[in-house]
């Protein structure tokens, strides 16, 4: 007789409900159904094939990526009082035997395995042999060429499909797209089963993007808001990272590198640092990315523009996974559009390819210059409507003045006229202020009327405006020709000419007032939003509760999150249960974790 999956819920993983589809899914898998589970990151992916694996007869199956990611959840799920044991390369000979006798005795609950493992060798033959609940194939994109995470390993994973006719299948990825979710569905023969999409939005994720000014001044002030949090930054070279690490250090933080070109060692002793400890800030190039399932990263901040929409959301995505509130920062500016295009024209790809990844950043682009709220745009590019503007990103909660800028685009339009409709953003600029460059002079453009005729902004003003009307379509980059810019529809841009069509469009701060009062820059005040987020949660209480969890860590040496989610320790901090009944009746804190844990809580609680 299977169990029911909402008591497994509550009495093992000590949660009161359900999220979002999960409920469907357990429902679907524990009647013997195969499915794809679309979720964003830190949905509850996990639960979708471990309450199965509990309530279903037999060993669940899980195939996983990396080793760091197994080792974690099967921790988590030891701590939970669940018979889990991993499969792969790192183990030794005696561990590797004891997994044996528990799978040959029935007294594995969850078996997780790297794809190569699974396939290796005669472990299919003595899999099927037994009584297999569900195979859980997690971080499904890989088997997909199209993704950027593509293993050759996965693409046999389809063999589950004719071997275990009978056994469900389920794969789960954050990777929304349609392309890859067709791929996934073929390559694992996923065709009949049941496909379940949740919302991608993650609503305690604060988008905060700003312009892009002194970048590392920028990124200190607003990382002085979060010392002692857990964050990412990413840069886009391995230089700029090793620079950066190296200055966050000098300012106090507790920064380490992480890129491709770092000796593998190195990297890893990062990576472990950043997992094990609470407060370590990694600065990494998108090397460092899939396995990052560190529930407590509070904030990411990007000083570079990611180089797709795709991109930035998996990257941000890296935040707050535990559910509280974390932060997505980012500087962006005109600056950065040039390089990146040269790095896709540069490359070695065929032409439809560079076309492709251009249109990519076309959309960044418009992601960064939209004025209003981040969350409707991101989300609408994965096609996904959200009705009400959000209230939690920069344009929702600093939303810019509108003011009529008929007259400086009509200069404008005019100065990319009378240069002759090449020139990029840059030079435009240098025009209209009347800059005293060696180009300016070569060009003989001190001669043109427009010339000096744009003190009424500064540089950065025009920038936003260009990329503004660039938005609107009435410039347009010259085909071909890097970064110039030419008049979008002739008609359009004579409206403005004439007046006709007024303007009114947001424009930054000018400078000298940006600088004064800081605005746009740092403060966000989230730092206090993560304490006040469960209400009352008294700090000096919190600080003993992460103090004792530290301990708990490290004699069992596992990372403090695999202990307790710093979601429940908040929660322990604001409700302060007093009895072994009211412990229970917080979240993360399950039988076997209120037998293990419970009266030393209790005692932490009381002297605290
Ligand atoms: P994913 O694999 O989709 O990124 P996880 O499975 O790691 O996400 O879950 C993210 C976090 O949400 C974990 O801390 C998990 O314990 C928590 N979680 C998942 N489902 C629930 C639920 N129904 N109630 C409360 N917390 C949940
Ligand atoms: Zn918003």
């Amino acid at each position: 007789m299977a169990a029911d999956p909402s008591l497994v819920l509550r009495e093992v993983f000590g949660y009161p409900a359900f999220r979002g589809p999960q409920a469907e899914i357990v429902t679907h898998v524990i009647g013997g159904g195969s499915a794809l589970v679309l979720m964003p990151t830190g949905g509850g992916k996990s639960l979708c094939y471990q309450i199965p694996a509990l309530c279903r007869p037999g060993t669940a199956v899980v195939v996983s990526p990396l080793i760091a990611l197994m080792q974690d959840q099967v921790e988590a799920l030891r701590q939970a009082g669940v018979r889990a044991a991993a499969l792969h390369s790192a183990l030794d000979p005696q561990e590797v035997a004891a997994t044996w006798r528990a799978l040959a005795s029935g007294e594995l609950d969850l078996l997780y395995v790297s794809p190569e493992r699974l396939l290796a060798g005669d472990l299919l033959e003595r899999l099927a042999e037994r009584e297999i609940a569900l195979f859980a194939i997690d971080e499904a994109h890989c088997v997909s060429h199209w993704g950027h995470d593509f293993r050759p390993e996965y693409i046999q994973l389809g063999v589950l499909a004719e071997r275990f006719p009978a056994v469900p299948r389920l794969a789960l990825t954050a990777t929304a797209d349609p392309r890859t979710r067709e791929e996934i569905r073929t390559r694992l023969k996923l065709e009949q089963g049941r496909v379940f999409l949740a919302s991608f939005d993650r609503p305690n994720i604060r988008y905060l993007l700003r312009d892009k000014d002194e970048p590392k001044a920028q990124l200190l002030r607003f990382l002085e808001d979060h010392r002692g949090e857990a964050g990412i930054v990413y840069a886009r070279s391995r230089s700029r990272v090793d620079r950066l690490a190296a200055d966050l250090r000098t300012a106090g933080f507790d920064a380490v590198a992480y890129h491709a070109g770092l000796e593998s060692g190195v990297r890893s002793a990062a990576l472990d640092r950043f997992r094990r400890e609470s407060g370590v800030v990694v600065v990494a190039t998108i090397a460092f990315g899939m396995g990052i399932d560190k529930p407590d990263v509070r904030f990411v901040a990007h000083v570079d523009l990611p180089k797709s929409l795709e991109a930035y959301y998996q990257e941000t995505g890296r935040a707050g996974r535990d559910g509280l509130p974390a932060l997505a920062w980012m500087v962006h500016g005109p600056g950065d559009v040039p390089q990146l295009r040269r790095f896709i024209d540069d490359s070695e790809a065929p032409a439809a390819q560079k076309q492709i990844e251009h249109g990519k950043l076309d959309a960044l682009i418009a992601f960064t210059e939209a004025p209003g709220c981040r969350r409707q745009v991101l989300l609408a590019h994965f096609g996904e409507q959200l009705s009400e503007p959000c209230g939690n990103c920069d344009g929702c909660l600093e939303p810019r003045a509108r003011s009529d800028v008929s007259v400086p685009a009509q200069k404008l339009l005019s100065a990319v006229w009378r240069t002759g409709q090449r020139f990029g953003g840059a030079h435009l600029v240098d025009v209209l202020l009347g800059a005293d460059t060696e180009r300016i002079r070569a060009l003989g453009h001190r001669q043109l009327s427009v010339y000096g005729i744009g003190g009424e902004l500064d540089r950065e003003q025009w920038r936003s405006l260009i990329r503004q009307l660039t938005g609107l379509g009435l410039l347009v980059p010259v085909p071909e020709g890097r970064g110039g810019l030419q008049w979008g529809p002739e008609e359009a841009v004579r409206a403005v000419l004439r007046g006709d069509r007024k303007l009114e469009l947001p424009l930054p701060p000018p400078r000298r007032e940006r600088r004064r009062s800081g605005v746009r820059s740092g403060s966000t005040g989230a730092g206090a939003t993560v304490a006040t987020a469960l209400g009352e949660a008294d700090p000096q209480l919190v600080a003993a509760l992460k103090a004792w969890r530290t301990e708990q860590a490290r004699e069992q040496a596992v990372p403090p999150y695999v202990v307790f989610h710093d979601r429940t320790l908040l929660e322990l901090a604001s409700r302060r249960p007093g009895s072994l009944a009211e412990l229970a009746e917080v979240g993360g804190i399950g039988a076997a974790k209120l037998e293990r844990y419970g009266e030393a809580l209790l005692a932490v609680l009381a002297h605290a």
